[in-house]
């Protein structure tokens, strides 16, 4: 069965072809730019070159359909014809209360994502061009959604309300949601298959630590806390997001340096965050390579991430009554053995510690703690397509004759 994965941001899609015969994938590439000027589909054949090719790309239906022109293309396509996709998983960033687990794409279903769109309004409208393009290309193929906050829909009230006015959270659906569910889940199961343990027996918590990132704490298989809330600003100190603040700073601005809503919405998501620390850069190697010269707002920025990033950790193990493996993954958590060796640098009184030769890998999934440690540290690379296919595979197995 080979599986369309898509992934529609507001100007993007990131798109793979997988093979699940064998989980490889055929093709992936990316739409950049849609609607604006240089619009372009770069895409890459496995183990071929990466054609570009730049086109007026107005809107995510013409996207799709480039793709799929792309994919059956004699010379760099993939498959013959554009009936040999045999489904489509679609990531669906916000599922709300509703979705607890990945659905086949109905009509029923479409109105839920819609409703949705209220909660996300920057990341469920792109997703739904996406899922009615392909409907519309594809109208027989199966269509399924994998939502990024399903996983997290089993934290207890405890973890996802917020202290405020509990009519806020029934007429608002204000709580906490939580976000990157496909990708904790994935590298927990990884790291219980490493550990030759079910997921259910153990007690993980998995740091997500990209440009994005957040950190979940993972009970016996299930998902009780994590660093995001009604939107993926609570938390962590992210590339250019604040994470957690005091609530009264935004009146206080808003006084102080006349700002509007809006203005504090991109401040607090696009100019803070290690970005409006370091006055430099949101990517942590050029903070890195900073630090390494003297800069020391650089080095602030570092410390105060890897600081917030073990308060979590120890707050997810009182939370969990222990831990028996820590996860990192994504940008910085699969390839800055700096940043991990700074997180775990403390953590002694757990039961672990890094091993300095083993911390070097880069990219690969490997265990870094030291032999014996009560409590294993891993690093694995997250692979969020993967997740998708495999679960519009297990949906659609059941519909489609092989
Ligand atoms: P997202 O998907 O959230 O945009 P990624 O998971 O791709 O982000 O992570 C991107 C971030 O990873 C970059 O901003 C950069 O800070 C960090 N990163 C990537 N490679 C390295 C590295 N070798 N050392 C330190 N940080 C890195």
């Amino acid at each position: 069965m080979k599986i369309f994965v898509v992934n529609c941001g507001s100007s993007s899609i990131k798109y793979q072809l997988i093979n699940m015969e064998n989980e490889t994938v055929l093709a992936k590439g990316m739409v950049e730019r849609i609607g604006m000027e240089g619009s372009l589909l770069k895409h890459t054949p496995t183990g071929k070159y990466t054609v570009d090719l730049p086109e007026d790309i107005p809107d995510h239906a013409v996207g799709i359909k480039m793709i799929i022109s792309a994919l059956v293309n004699p010379e760099y396509g993939v498959i013959k014809d554009m009936s040999d996709i045999d489904a489509v998983g679609h990531r669906v960033v916000h599922g709300g209360e509703r979705f607890a687990d990945s659905v086949l794409i109905t009509q029923d279903v479409l109105k839920g994502i819609e409703a949705c769109a209220e909660i996300a309004p920057l990341h469920n409208p792109p997703n739904l061009h996406g899922i009615n393009a392909c409907m519309e290309i594809m109208p027989t193929t199966p269509q399924v959604a994998v939502f990024d906050t399903a996983f997290h829909q089993t934290l207890p009230k405890v973890a996802y309300l917020y202290g405020l006015p509990y009519e806020l959270y029934v007429k608002y659906g204000l709580r906490r949601y939580g976000f990157h569910g496909t990708s904790h889940k994935y590298v927990a199961q990884v790291a219980a298959s490493m550990m030759q343990e079910h997921m259910t027996d153990l007690r993980i918590i998995t740091c997500h630590l990209g440009n994005g990132a957040s950190i979940t704490a993972i009970k016996y298989g299930k998902s009780i806390d994590t660093s995001m809330g009604y939107t993926p600003l609570e938390g962590l100190i992210m590339g250019t997001r604040s994470g957690e603040i005091d609530p009264a700073i935004i009146p206080f601005l808003m006084e102080k340096e006349n700002m509007t809503a809006p203005q504090i919405d991109d401040y607090l998501n696009r100019r803070s965050g290690i970005l409006g620390i370091s006055g430099l850069s949101s990517d942590f190697r050029d903070l890195e390579s900073a630090a390494n010269r003297g800069d020391e707002r650089s080095q602030l920025a570092i410390d105060l991430f890897a600081y917030k990033v073990k308060k979590y950790i120890g707050g997810y193990v009182a939370a969990m009554g222990g831990v028996d493996a820590i996860v990192f993954t994504a940008g910085v958590g699969e390839n800055s053995p700096f940043m991990r060796d700074k997180i775990c640098n403390g953590l002694e009184y757990l039961g672990t510690r890094i091993d300095p030769e083993r911390n070097k890998v880069r990219g690969k999934a490997q265990e870094i703690s030291v032999k014996r440690a009560n409590v294993k540290i891993f690093v694995i690379p997250t692979n969020e397509e993967l997740v998708i296919a495999r679960d519009t595979f297990n949906i659609c197995k059941r519909i489609i004759k092989l």
